[in-house]
């Protein structure tokens, strides 16, 4: 069986892993799991996209000959929805057109089939520690972050897990005000004052309805971040709900 690389980048990563042959996706999975990794794994490219939302992984390893698509298809509506997590494209196919295809929809690199499972993972590592330096020259741009959540006040943007999220205007200011003290619950009456600048006693309701449409923007997929503190506010929080927290 595959023996794990020695792994200088200590660093877990979680790799998606997308091939629809067992036998090489339970191979990739166990040498990358030996390696460190944590692994998602799809067959399809509906499941692939799916899983690309739900793991956000930090790479994914991409079959291009999927039966209900191409992998070079799965990076283009990827890339289209703003996610930019590295492949590397697997592909039975030689000729170098094909390469080329996948590398200008935005993958990274690729390997041919049959491939050497140790060449697999140094590719592999050697992505992760590209996008690793990339990452971090990114995540300076935004001075809000949270868990997978990043508000830039400058320009106005919000990404969940590197995906933009379109906000208005009133739901910016209320996320701005969640995250500038992340994991402090902050009741109804200071939101009011903070979001709205109410200083009287408005309608708590509307905090409730601006919130429900947060939720729906950043909370498509888990770990939900805005929760209720019920009877008191609301909290920025990626940990698991301890009893006191509900959703409404
Ligand atoms: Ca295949």
């Amino acid at each position: 069986m595959p023996a794990a690389l020695p792994s200088p980048l200590a660093a877990r990563h979680t790799v998606l892993v997308v091939e629809d042959d067992p036998s090489i996706r339970t191979l990739l999975t166990s040498a990358l799991q030996a390696a460190g990794h944590t692994v998602a794994v799809a067959a399809t490219g509906r499941a692939a996209m799916f899983e690309a939302g739900r793991a956000q992984p930090d790479l994914i390893v991409l079959d291009v000959g999927l039966p209900d698509t191409d992998g070079f298809e799965v990076t283009r509506h990827l890339r289209a929805e703003g996610v930019y997590t590295p492949v590397l494209f697997l592909t039975a196919r030689t000729d170098i057109e094909d390469r080329i295809i996948g590398l200008s929809s935005g993958g990274d690199d690729y390997v041919t089939k049959p491939f050497h499972v140790q060449e697999v993972l140094l590719r592999i590592r050697a992505i992760l520690r590209r996008s690793t330096a990339q990452q971090t020259a990114a995540d300076r741009r935004f001075p809000l972050r949270y868990a997978d959540l990043m508000l830039d006040e400058q320009t106005h943007e919000v990404r969940r897990a590197g995906v933009p999220v379109q906000l208005s205007p009133t739901e910016f200011r209320l996320l701005s005000v969640l995250m500038s003290q992340p994991e402090r619950v902050l009741d109804k009456k200071e939101i009011l004052s903070r979001v709205w600048h109410y200083d009287f006693a408005g309608d708590a309701r509307i905090v409730d309805t601006y919130v429900r449409n947060l939720r729906r923007k950043i909370d498509r997929f888990p770990p939900q971040l805005v929760q209720t503190v019920r009877g008191v506010g609301y909290c920025l929080r990626a940990d698991r709900q301890d009893p006191t927290t509900a959703a409404p």
